[in-house]
């Protein structure tokens, strides 16, 4: 049968439409197909990983991604400065710069792990927020002032060699020996490490204060 003529022009078979037709539903068939193996479960068993651990849970982002040490130029060995635990760490550097901290594998202290504390101490290093001046406010200011290290340590001697003078105990109330002094205090933070404290607590001691105490104990 003739299809006719539409406008004077004549019609062609229904050809092209039935292969229009066709390829759209191929086309269709496979983005759906795509769609199926896409699914994490069928890629889980097809690719042998039915618990979902290895490649099979990798999106198309997370396959590009590459480790942060991976651009390194060097790995310097050290010890996490925030408390007495001693985690070792791995110090990952590039040009100069701390690019990583992670744990170290190695310690059998703490076997590549770190606390957050220890896994942030990269920002110990590099934080904008981080202070190189010594802060000081008055008695009675309300504003905080800016030091240079010389002047804010003869500013501690002067105060303790003062306060112990004043309030030297050669003696206690029983007339025992006691040569102390109860008017200073020293509280340590847990950012010492095992050395600084060491010789802190020998200077105190050696100071006659007997109250020597550390944030991590408290
Ligand atoms: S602060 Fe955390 S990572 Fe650092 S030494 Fe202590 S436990 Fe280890």
């Amino acid at each position: 049968m003739s299809p006719g003529t539409l406008g004077g022009a004549p019609l062609e078979p229904c050809k092209g439409f039935r292969f229009v037709v066709s390829r759209r539903w191929k086309k269709g068939a496979v983005s759906f197909s795509k769609l199926i193996e896409s699914w994490p479960v069928v890629r889980q068993l097809r690719e042998g990983d039915p618990l979902g651990l290895g490649r099979a849970v990798r999106s198309e982002r997370s396959r590009t991604l590459t480790p942060r040490i991976d651009e390194a130029d060097e790995v310097a060995h050290s010890i996490c400065p925030y408390c007495a635990v001693g985690c070792a760490q791995l110090v990952y550097v590039k040009d100069g710069e701390i690019v990583q901290i992670e744990g170290d594998p190695a310690s059998p202290v703490s076997r590549g792990r770190l606390c957050p504390k220890g896994a942030a101490s990269q920002n110990y290093v590099q934080s904008p927020l981080r202070e190189y001046k010594v802060k000081y406010r008055r008695p009675y200011g309300n504003a905080w002032e800016e030091l240079s290290l010389d002047e804010a340590m003869d500013m501690i001697a002067d105060r303790v060699v003062h306060t112990r003078e004043e309030n030297w105990q050669q003696e206690n109330g029983q007339g025992d020996p006691a040569r102390r002094t109860l008017a200073i205090g020293n509280l340590g933070g847990a950012t010492l490490d095992n050395e600084e404290n060491y010789l802190i607590k020998k200077l105190m001691t050696a100071l006659g204060v007997v109250q020597v105490e550390n944030q991590a104990r408290i």
